[in-house]
């Protein structure tokens, strides 16, 4: 069989912790069920995610970053509404705390959620970098962000999913990597090493290349271990474990199957998610070129300079920023200018007419000044 998907670090980890698992997920298309930690772990992300994707300094505020953290919170996997909303406390007080601490000394990165795809020996990997910086040198440093237990002392000297980021970020971006960590965010501690050593790389290549060969081989078979076993949701289909389940409590697992994907439609959402990779990897070196070169100009004092091609003017851009915007509506309201900045904006209206808390009789004749437009939205997010 050719391989279900291109391997990333956590389909590597999970065929190496039970290879009839790794089956059961990716060959047979049965998703795990939802777990809260990976939805707090990923509500987290989103929002520092947010943080760190704006485009110019400054920062984001704190009540910025704290709505796009509930704007992005993902509610899966929770037991009941009362631990959701400990997690939701939890996560917002880490946002919080991370706030304060990096506010100051915050810089715009070199790439945020940097989505990778590349070949070790021809075997596909893809993979997400949480962020990457250059630092002055013109190295890069790598950032993974964890939000679980702390992590164990001297992990990130070998871990494998840092040396994946390393080789990907050194191929695909022409730059050396000098600098590895993890962040662990509730004790906002990182660890951090140098490059992981050339040793590490190749095994990790090693790696790779074996756990290729065994999937498309099929060597699935399962791996039983009572602390694995214990939570793995595929123990009413494993062969070990199915005879103490009923045919009923299989079929539940079995129909949780993706159907299989129709090859037009199929060709065509990866099309897609090409597409919009490349146009965010464009943008982010766009960025990248246009910091650059302005630091360059700057530097050499020039306000105009000249390629083969093209021309460029620096200009110096000035806008303002308001850090309490409720005391800025305060002043303009009393001054009686309220009206002559603000104008409705089409999304604010919208936004306002979806608030459960508007009056039913403005909404209603909001509505009869609108006519409503549908077009169909497309949300692409990597397998
Ligand atoms: S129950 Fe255990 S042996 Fe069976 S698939 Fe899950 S992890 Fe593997």
């Amino acid at each position: 069989m050719e391989l279900p998907r291109p391997l990333s670090h956590s389909s590597m980890y999970l065929f190496n912790e039970c290879p009839r698992k790794y089956k059961f997920k990716y060959v047979d298309r049965i998703p795990e069920k939802p777990r809260h930690f990976f939805s707090f772990g990923s509500s987290v992300h989103a929002a520092l995610e947010f943080f760190y994707g704006v485009k110019s300094l400054p920062a984001p505020s704190l009540e910025q970053l704290l709505a796009a953290y509930k704007e992005h919170w993902i509610s899966a996997g929770y037991k009941d509404p009362a631990q959701e909303q400990q997690y939701f406390e939890d996560g917002k007080q880490i946002l919080i705390s991370f706030h304060q601490k990096h506010v100051r000394d915050f810089a715009l990165p070199y790439f945020v959620e940097y989505s990778f795809n590349f070949s070790v020996e021809g075997v596909p990997v893809t993979g997400k970098v949480d962020r990457i910086d250059k630092l002055e040198d013109g190295t890069l440093s790598i950032v993974d962000y964890k939000t679980g237990k702390a992590l164990a002392k001297g992990r990130v000297q070998t871990d494998g999913q840092l040396t994946m980021y390393q080789l990907a970020c050194e191929q695909l971006l022409g730059a050396k990597v000098s600098r590895l960590a993890f962040y662990h965010l509730p004790s906002l501690t990182q660890q951090a090493v140098e490059r992981h050593d050339d040793g590490l790389v190749d095994g990790l290549k090693r790696r790779i290349t074996a756990t290729a060969e065994a999937i498309v081989s099929e060597k699935f078979d399962p791996t039983p271990d009572e602390s694995k076993c214990r939570w793995c949701d595929y123990k009413p289909i494993c062969p070990v474990f199915k005879h103490q389940f009923s045919s009923r409590q299989q079929e539940l697992v079995l129909a949780r199957a993706e159907p299989e994907p129709d090859e037009d439609v199929s060709a065509l959402v990866d099309r897609l998610g090409e597409l919009q990779e490349k146009s965010e990897e464009l943008r982010s070196e766009l960025e990248g070129a246009k910091k650059g070169l302005a630091e360059l100009l700057e530097r050499k004092g020039y306000s105009r300079a000249f390629g083969k091609r093209f021309e460029v003017l620096k200009s110096t851009a000035r806008r303002w920023e308001f850090s309490d915007k409720k005391k800025v509506l305060e002043i303009l309201t009393k001054a009686g200018l309220y009206e002559k900045v603000l104008a409705p904006s089409a999304p604010k209206v919208e936004q306002l007419m979806s608030d459960p808390g508007l009056d039913a009789a403005v909404r209603e004749r909001l509505g009869e000044l609108a006519s409503k437009i549908e077009t169909a939205e497309l949300k692409l997010k990597p397998l």
